[in-house]
Parts: structure tokens; C-alpha cells; sequence
């Protein structure tokens, strides 16, 4: 029976382009749980959008000395391009700057004031008296008052992952002047939060499914105690506050962003022609609903949305928050300021996408923190692709295209070892199923490469190049099995290859979409048929010499102008 899945991804800030940590942290893995989903024959809906408001916008605009705007055009047309290039395959990503966002957002800031899980109180705001104006969250820094981190901002500590309020930083900094701000009060809307400590620890009880540092993380959150967190803000980019009388001030970015999930379906239902389409993913309760996001943003999800959700009334909570850990560069944090990065436009410029979703895939920050080296991703290259995988496509595929006509051969009469071949395929396929299902990307796509390693073994043990001297139909039946094995290997690894899984879908003989066909052992070997005609096959990955590593380290952290 089909399935209905929503998949939300984290939405990135429209400052400045993605970097490798970003992909490893959330993209890259809901792109393969969307496409393992589609192949499955079941309904998927995947949304996401440029956070169009917010600090990091506003910084950088005054940097440059433009208006928010231009950054937020430029970088979502940048992130547009990079999800096209590397495959990342959204149904929609749109921006928090829409109209159906804003009214989306305001309607959902409208149901829970009058619900009075919105309500008024002064506040205090950092004011600095140098730049003679009040300090938006972000541009305070101090020491964090629970982990003693030294560069804490006044939204969240990157170091121990807690929301914090200006006031709460030990030693606060405006981060343009340096002085320390002064706190004036100023009346804003709180979302009462602790309303929804017990329900929220009740039904977080219930989500053993979750990573365990996902739980242990909202489960600790939960039981420091949940305070109520002022949603609005003075400022004059943002979301305009649905309320009369309060014109200098906007719905703090925070709380509508994450409403950007709900609006985004209702702009593709809208987009789509069938404007209540939205609703089976939000209202259905059989749809389970997944968020793919990075771990500084799991209170968001676990706790904020799903409050704010179960405040609404009506709406599906969050089934799975599958966050990844953090990724490094060369053993050092990603850094924007250093140029410790690598940007996925430069990196989608030099090489192909599927070795980079190969390498971030077998190497993810699932269940802890994950290492990029350059002198990795060309040995991971060029031993596992080319050598293991790419090799044994392209072996298979010549030899049977020179020595039968392009065609696939006749098998004789199958041996153990033979059906001990198609015994793997089977097994490894159902162990790839129930991993991705369960969102362990790492362990699937390692036991894809298992069957490759299997298939090589095989190979080599039945020597097709030497039997099809003497036993023809002995040959032939070797490779009609390698082709079949082959054919399993390109869908399980399609969610995270899905380019080159393409190509051999092409070299195979067939025509269209590979997302045309069904995730099915049986009809994965039932479509290789003798008599099939193949294509002319070419290498799927390309061999990089030694010293892209060093070019490629070289580039690191220097500056650009
Ligand atoms: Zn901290
Ligand atoms: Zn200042």
C-alpha cells in the first residue's frame, strides 16, 4: 500500500552560498530518503525555501551597502542552481519572502494570540549607545551561561546548542562596536511555551524511533524547563505583525521560518492545481512527516514547531527529526569568515556530483561528527568508484557488448554459485530497504558497495573472459547474471547516485526515467531479458590524478577578494 511522506528540510539563510557541512547535514540525506520513497511507489512531498529575513540577511546587506533584498534574490537563485546541479530533488523551494508565506504566517501568529498562547510583556533589549539603536540577537555575542563558550550569540550557543536571550550572556558585546549594550525595555509577544512542557515531554516519550542524540538533546532541552520566548522584535525586515499599534516591530524570525514548512505545501498545492493537496500531507494522519535538519537547529523542531503546531490544533506533529551531526573540513570547523569552506557552486564547477554524494553518503555524520578531506574524497574516487563499482559496470557491459552483439546473452542452466549470486542481490536489496527506511544512509549505501565487492568476487571466480573460449553458454550465463546484478545496484544506489545511476539505466538498454520504475527484486531481474539490446557503455566515474588533493587543500582558507 502507497505511503504519504512530507519531508521538510532546514531552511538555509539567503547570505552567502552552501558550503560541503550544509549538504552533509541535511540536503544530501533528505534528497535520498525523497527518491528511495519515490522509487517505492509512495507519495512525497519535499519543501524547503530561502529564509529571506533575519540578521544574517540584514548584515550582510549593510556590508555591502544594498537592501536585504538584492542578497536575498542573489543567493536563492544561487541555492537554486546548486540543488539543480547536485540533484537535489525538491518539489518546491521557495522563499519566506512570499505573500502566501507571509499570510500563512500571520494567520498562524492571529490563531495562537487569540488562543492566548501569544500574549504581550515588556521586555528587556539590548540597546547599544554607540550605534545608537537596538541590537537584533545576533549582533550580541558573549560567554554562554551554561557551557562558559566564550563566542555565544545572543540567539543560541553554537558550542552546547541552547537558545538564549541577549540578557542571559555573561559579558555582552555589540559585535560592530564592541560596547557593552545596555538593556531598555520595550513591549513584545511572547509565545507561552510553558503550556506545553508536559504534552511535549508526554509525546516525546513516545518517539523512540528518534537517533538517540536527538532524544537525549530534546529530552534534556525539556527538562531544564521550558520558558516562554518572545517572538517579535525592532526591526523593519520581517514579517509584518498582524496586530495594530506596533508598526516598528516583526514576527522575530525564528517563529516564522519554521512556519515555512506548512506554507510551502500550501504553495504547491496552489502551484499544482489542486489547492487542498496540501492537506493530505498536514491534516492525514496516516502521512508521516520527516524533518532533515542540522543539529544547531534540533529545539526548533522537537520542541518550538511542535509546540507552536500542537497550539494551532489540527496539524501533523513531526514523525522523525533525523538530524545529522557536524561535518569538519580537513579536521577544522567550517569557517565563512576563514574561507575554511568548501562552497558547492565552486565544488559542482571541477567535478561531477555523484562523487561528492557518494563520499558524503558513505562518510555522513549520522551518529557522530564526520571529517571532508580532499585526499579522501580522490582516494574514495578512485578506489571505490572507479575501481570497485565503476569498473565493474564497465567490464561487464564492454565485454558482453563486444563478444553478443550488444545484446544481453542466453543463460544456460544456473549453478549454486550462480543463484548464490542472485541470493545476495535479493538479501542486500531488502537490507538497503530497511536501512534507508529508518534513516541509516551510511549503513545502506555501504552494503550497496558490498554487492559490487560480491559481484567483483563472482567475476573473477567464473573468469567469463577465459570461458567464452571454450563454453560460450558458460560465459553467457555469467554475464546475463553480473547484468542482473547490475540492474539491482543501479536502483539501490539511485537515491544517492541518482546521475550515474541514469547513464547505466541508459547503457542497460532502457529508455525514460529511472524514477519511472519500482524499487522490486523481482522486476529488477525480471527486466534483463535475453535478446535485451544493450547500449554502447562508457565509464560512469572518472579517475582523478593525485594531485587534485593538493590544488584543492591549497585553496582552502585563503582569502577571497
Ligand atoms: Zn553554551
Ligand atoms: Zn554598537
Amino acid at each position: 500500500m502507497s505511503e504519504r511522506i512530507f519531508i521538510g528540510v532546514a531552511w538555509p539563510y539567503a547570505n552567502g552560498p552552501l558550503h560541503l557541512g550544509h549538504v552533509a547535514g541535511c540536503y544530501l540525506a533528505a534528497d535520498i530518503f525523497a527518491r528511495y520513497h519515490r522509487l517505492k511507489g509512495n507519495q512525497v512531498l519535499m519543501v524547503s525555501g530561502s529564509d529571506s529575513h533575519g540578521t544574517p540577511i540584514t548584515v550582510r546587506a549593510e556590508q555591502e551597502g544594498i537592501q536585504p533584498q538584492e542578497v536575498v534574490d542573489r543567493y536563492h537563485a544561487v541555492f537554486l542552481d546548486s540543488w539543480e546541479r547536485l540533484g537535489i530533488s525538491f518539489d518546491l523551494f521557495t522563499s519566506t519572502g512570499t505573500e502566501n508565506h507571509r499570510e500563512v504566517a500571520q494567520e498562524i501568529f492571529s490563531s495562537l494570540l487569540s488562543q492566548g498562547y501569544i500574549y504581550t510583556d515588556n521586555m528587556l533589549l539590548a540597546y547599544c549607545p554607540d550605534c545608537r539603536r537596538f541590537l537584533a540577537d545576533r549582533y550580541v555575542e558573549g560567554v554562554c551561561p551554561h557551557c562558559g563558550d566564550e563566542r555565544a550569540r545572543g540567539d543560541q550557543c553554537e558550542k552546547c546548542g541552547r537558545t538564549l536571550d541577549p540578557q542571559e550572556l555573561v559579558k555582552p558585546k555589540c559585535i560592530i562596536s564592541g560596547t557593552t549594550p545596555e538593556f531598555r525595555e520595550s513591549e513584545h509577544f511572547f509565545l507561552k511555551l510553558s503550556a506545553f512542557q508536559e504534552p511535549l515531554l508526554e509525546w516525546v516519550r513516545k518517539q523512540t524511533h528518534w537517533r538517540l542524540n536527538v532524544l537525549n538533546f530534546t529530552r534534556r532541552f525539556l527538562e531544564d524547563g521550558l520558558k516562554d520566548r518572545a517572538i517579535s522584535r525592532d526591526l523593519s525586515w520581517g514579517i509584518d505583525l498582524p496586530v495594530e499599534g506596533y508598526e516598528g516591530k516583526r514576527i522575530y524570525v525564528w517563529f516564522e521560518a519554521v512556519i515555512g514548512y506548512l506554507s510551502a505545501a500550501i504553495e504547491w498545492a496552489k502551484n499544482s492545481e489542486r489547492p487542498d493537496a496540501w492537506k493530505e500531507f498536514w491534516k492525514d494522519d496516516s502521512t508521516r512527516a520527516y524533518y532533515f535538519i542540522g543539529k544547531d537547529n534540533i529545539p526548533f523542531h522537537t520542541i518550538i514547531w511542535p509546540a507552536m503546531l500542537m497550539a494551532y490544533g489540527g496539524l501533523n506533529l513531526p514523525y522523525d527529526v533525523p538530524s545529522n551531526e557536524f561535518l569538519s573540513l580537513e579536521d577544522r570547523k567550517f569557517s565563512t569568515s576563514q574561507n575554511w569552506a568548501v562552497w558547492v557552486p565552486d565544488y559542482l564547477d571541477r567535478y561531477d556530483p555523484d562523487p561528492l554524494r557518494y563520499l558524503l553518503s558513505i562518510n555522513m555524520p549520522e551518529s557522530g561528527d564526520a571529517d571532508f578531506s580532499w585526499s579522501e574524497f580522490v582516494r574514495r574516487n578512485n578506489d571505490e568508484l572507479v575501481a570497485t563499482y565503476g569498473n565493474l559496470v564497465n567490464r561487464v557491459l564492454s565485454f558482453t557488448y563486444r563478444n553478443f552483439d550488444g545484446q544481453i546473452p542466453t543463460p544456460g542452466s544456473l549453478t549454486e554459485v550462480d543463484r548464490a549470486m542472485i541470493d545476495t542481490s535479493r538479501s542486500t536489496m531488502d537490507l538497503v530497504d530497511d536501512n534507508i527506511a529508518a534513516c541509516r544512509f551510511k549503513a545502506a549505501i555501504g552494503q550497496g558497495f558490498s554487492l559490487a565487492q560480491a559481484a567483483n568476487r563472482y567475476l573473477d571466480t567464473k573468469a567469463p573472459w577465459r570461458s567464452i573460449k571454450t563454453d560460450r553458454d558458460e560465459a553467457g550465463t555469467t554475464l546475463f547474471i553480473a547484468i542482473q546484478v547490475i540492474n539491482c545496484l543501479k536502483m539501490l544506489l539511485y537515491p544517492f547516485m541518482p546521475f550515474s545511476s541514469q547513464q547505466l539505466h541508459g547503457f542497460l538498454g532502457f529508455d525514460g526515467n529511472i524514477e519511472d520504475g519500482v524499487w522490486d527484486f523481482d522486476s529488477l531481474i525480471g527486466a534483463i531479458q535475453p535478446g535485451g539490446s544493450l547500449r554502447s557503455p562508457a565509464p560512469l566515474y572518472t579517475k582523478l590524478d593525485a594531485s587534485v588533493a593538493d590544488q584543492e587543500s591549497q585553496r582552502l582558507g585563503v582569502e577571497v577578494l
